[in-house]
Order: C-alpha cells, then structure tokens, then sequence
C-alpha cells in the first residue's frame, strides 16, 4: 500500500493475439487512480484482476480505436447496474470523445446514453501539448501519427511525483521523446518486429530510438503475433496481462 503501481490489465491487439486481452492500463498512483484507454475486454480484465471499479476516478484514452476505448460503455454500464457506483468518473480523451462514448453506446445498449445515472460522468478533450490539471492529475496529451477519426495521443500523465507515459498507438514520431521525457515508465507500442507500416511502430525501430527516450523504464505493448513469436529475442521488457511494475 502507499507504493505507486501500473497493472496491464491488457497487453494486446485489437484481434486477440496471443490470447491477450484489449489494452487497458491501471495506474494507482497514490492520490489517484485510473485506467489509460478502455479496450473493448476492459470489464473482463478489471474482473479478472480483482480491481474493484468503484476505486477508478478516471478513464484516459489515447485515440478512439474500439481496442482502447470500446470498454467505456461496458464500464459505465456496470458502474450504474452492478457496482452502483456514486463516485464521480472522469473520462478525458481526444477532440469528439464524448460523442464517440455516447455513439458507441446506443449502438450497442439502445437509450443507455440517456439514461439517469447516481452518478457524474465528466468529458474532458485533451488539447494537444498542453498540461492540464484535473485535480491530482497532470496529463499531457501530444499528438501522434494513427488514423482514428480524431487526434491520437500518446498521454503523459504525472501524479504525486511520479510520471506514467504510454504511446497510443502510432508508427515512430518525435514526439514520443516528449511524452517519454523524465517519465518513470514509459509504455510503448511495438506492433511489428521490423515491418515497417503506417500507424505502427516497430520494435527494431523502437530499439534503435531508445537512447531518445530518457524515461527511467521502457516497456512494450499492442504487440502483434510477429512479435510474440520471438519473445525471447527481444532487448527491451515487455507487458503481459496482469504484469504489475512498481514505479
Ligand atoms: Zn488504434
Ligand atoms: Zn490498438
């Protein structure tokens, strides 16, 4: 108790490779605590893991991909039906965010939107390079390079001293040494081993911009099956579902 600690609570892609569940990332960091993005198996893994969803203050996401943020309808759901949540929920992501999550929504639970709730959900759109405080948090979204219907972010997000960084998703830009900059952790997407693509990293290209990055731990993510067929060759430490990391 009292030690700040990131859970991947999912380390995998949007299909299923190798088994892994959808990204979703717990943070406790002491004053506060939260999940950066929400995949679409997010209520699967915070059942799994035994996290109780009452105790999350707020949802971060990266880029409106259903992978990292189909979870939220599922989220609220079983805020409002199952766990009868009073807490107030903060969701904060990119430009359109609160239109997505309600979109997504009625698609899948026709009138949940609207629905009278015991609690306040707040959308917050993270404005690119800029720091916002919202209450123990200091998150800082910068723009990256995916394709996803509004501006993908990699979030850097500081609480109580301790800084967690993560990617998003996005082929290789500078401004994940922004992100990764001082941070205590910094997650990274590494989709490939070298194929390079659009909207992707890979981890070769990872391996040979590591000496930019100067976080304190590194650590890779959304890996597909190219990548998780050669775990063992790889130089930099990855996640796996239910991975803790103390920071
Ligand atoms: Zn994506
Ligand atoms: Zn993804």
């Amino acid at each position: 108790m009292g030690k700040s600690f990131v859970r991947f609570l999912g380390s995998g892609d949007a299909f299923g490779s190798g088994g892994r569940l959808q990204t979703c990332i717990y943070a406790d960091l002491g004053a506060s605590r939260l999940l950066i993005d929400c995949g679409g198996s997010a209520m699967v893994s915070i059942k799994r893991w035994r996290i109780d969803p009452a105790t999350i203050d707020a949802i971060l996401i990266t880029h409106l991909h259903g992978d990292h943020f189909a979870g939220i309808p599922f989220f609220i759901l079983d805020a409002q039906l199952v766990t009868k949540r009073i807490r107030p929920l903060l969701i904060a992501g990119p430009p359109g965010v609160e239109s997505r999550v309600k979109a997504a929504m009625e698609l899948l639970f026709p009138g949940s939107s609207q629905i009278r709730r015991n609690f306040e959900v707040t959308f917050v759109e993270l404005v690119e390079n800029q720091a916002m405080v919202i209450d123990s948090l200091t998150i800082t979204a910068y723009p990256v390079v995916h394709a996803s219907g509004s501006t993908p972010f990699a979030l850097r997000v500081e609480c109580g001293g301790k800084i967690v960084s993560y990617s998003g998703d996005t082929e290789w830009t500078d401004s994940l040494i922004q992100a990764a900059k001082g941070a205590d952790l910094f997650v990274s997407e590494a989709y490939f081993y070298d194929k390079q693509v659009k909207n992707h990293l890979s981890y070769k290209t990872l391996l040979e911009r590591k000496k930019e990055l100067t976080c304190r731990r590194l650590m890779m993510t959304h890996m597909s099956d190219d990548m998780l067929g050669r775990l063992e060759q790889l130089e930099i430490d990855y996640a796996e579902d239910g991975k803790c990391v103390f920071i």
